[in-house]
């Protein structure tokens, strides 16, 4: 399977998502190739039925896009904010701090606007999958996102 989209995020950019199988997507914002890894796909749709799967995984990576805005305001505002913990912790730690803090954040947005494009149908797929894996994903990276851009942002 080969799929390709072209997709335009509603600020403007344009792009394209590939399908490539159940579990890569490649995805192209204006011509540059953007590489996340596939972590949430892998998991959190891990036991859909694969029709399923590739429809949400297909929203998750378009939301990528709709929510990059987002995403660039979170990350401009940890680096306005960084003084304190870049001196603190070292360059290396608190770039790896910072990368763990975006990523995170980004998927949550992503998948956020997964749910919110069709909330009674995403609860719909959900309702027969029982994973407590889902749980603790979702847990650990909204952990990892609001918890280390407050850490991150505290003490300014
Ligand atoms: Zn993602």
């Amino acid at each position: 399977m080969n799929e390709s989209h072209q997709v335009r995020a509603w600020y403007g950019l344009t792009g394209e998502i590939v399908v490539e199988n159940d579990l890569w997507h490649l995805v192209k914002m204006g011509g540059v190739p953007l590489n996340h890894p596939p972590i949430v796909n892998l998991i959190v749709r891990r036991k859909l039925p694969r029709q399923d799967a590739l429809r949400l995984s297909y929203l998750h990576e378009f939301g990528h896009f709709q929510t990059l805005p987002l995403a660039l305001v979170h990350i401009l505002l940890l680096l306005w904010g960084r003084r304190y913990r870049q001196r603190t912790m070292g360059w290396l730690k608190y770039a790896i701090a910072l990368a763990v803090a975006h990523q995170a954040v980004w998927e949550l947005a992503a998948e956020g606007y997964v749910v919110g494009q069709d909330s009674a149908a995403y609860r719909e797929t959900y309702r027969d999958v029982h994973d407590s894996l889902l749980l603790i994903f979702w847990a650990a990276v909204g952990g990892l996102g609001l918890g280390l851009t407050w850490w991150l942002l505290r003490g300014n």
